[in-house]
């Protein structure tokens, strides 16, 4: 992992950002990714650090456009592997027309949402997913509204090509979460559930202590790990080409769904698209379908 660390990480201790800090090394290891043809973008909140962390190429860039910026990177340097990474309000905020827009542009990187629930970086104010109820230093009473469900959000965007949740303390999960989003021919959109100690320290806790309150989506090639299978007991078969199901699991309930809700590779993407020559519409639609093959697993 040495080949990948970058400076010391400042997250607080018991933070979650760590946990994920370390499934990604190891994911560079796994997948032999040279720091120097991979690329991490972020916005700004604790997560958006990120690329401080990790001895690659790095943009650590403005609140809510992690997403635009590493849509430019990969357009122009499609030889680069590159992920973004998000907290929730930078996503769902500040950033949220680019997030709908990436994910309709669908060009291959991986972004990654992690959600701690809560602005932490400036200290504790209410966030597009803050559950109602919890108070924080913007709504001290508690969070007016109801949360927004970044998930179901994401199934409702067109040509959204995969959408995943995971949670950072269950790492077989997370690892193998992750491994499929890089695997992915297009934008792969992951939120991973993540505990913030200092701000939201109780939000998760029902699932991080209750392994009967996580509900796994399987399907023959889905996220697995034989210590999954031994600890968490409550599984749900679904096929992630369905898209009406992941509609239906995606609704938040009594317990939290952690798996791939949507996998679509025959999506568009823009940037196969732009490198197909305009010429008729038949023949950009025949170019496209080729380039689609090529993709295609
Ligand atoms: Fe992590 Fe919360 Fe500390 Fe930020 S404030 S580094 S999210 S524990």
């Amino acid at each position: 992992l040495s080949d990948y660390e970058g400076a010391q990480a400042r997250w607080c201790p018991g933070c979650g950002d760590h946990s994920v800090l370390t499934a990604v090394e190891k994911l560079l290891v796994a997948e032999q990714l040279r720091p120097e043809q991979t690329v991490f973008v972020s916005g700004i909140g604790c997560s958006s650090r990120f690329p401080h962390y990790l001895k690659t190429y790095g943009f650590h860039g403005i609140h809510g456009r992690a997403l635009p910026v590493a849509t430019g990177v990969k357009l122009h340097r499609p030889d680069l592997t590159v992920f973004v990474v998000m907290g929730d309000g930078d996503c769902t905020s500040i950033g949220a027309g680019h997030w709908v827009h990436a994910l309709r542009y669908n060009v291959k990187m991986v972004a990654l949402m992690l959600d701690n629930a809560i602005y932490g970086l400036t200290k504790n104010q209410t966030s597009p997913t803050t559950p109602q109820g919890h108070p924080s230093n913007t709504q001290p009473k508690g969070s007016w509204l109801p949360a927004l469900d970044p998930i179901s959000l994401m199934l409702g965007v067109t040509n959204a090509s995969f959408v995943a949740q995971t949670a950072e303390w269950v790492p077989a999960h997370l690892a193998a979460t992750l491994k499929a989003a890089y695997h992915h021919d297009g934008l792969a959109f992951v939120r991973v559930l993540q505990r913030c100690p200092i701000w939201t320290p109780g939000i998760y806790q029902r699932a991080v202590q209750r392994p009967e309150n996580i509900e796994l989506l399987v399907h023959d090639d889905g996220v697995t790990a034989p210590e999954l299978e031994r600890t968490y007991t409550h599984r749900v078969a679904h096929d992630p080409r369905d898209l009406e199901r992941a509609r239906q699991l995606a609704t938040p309930g009594e317990r939290i769904r952690l798996g791939v809700f949507y996998r679509n590779e025959r999506c568009a993407r823009y940037d196969v698209i732009r490198r197909v020559p305009p010429r008729t519409a038949a023949e950009r639609r025949a170019l496209l379908d080729q380039e689609l093959d090529k993709h295609a697993v």
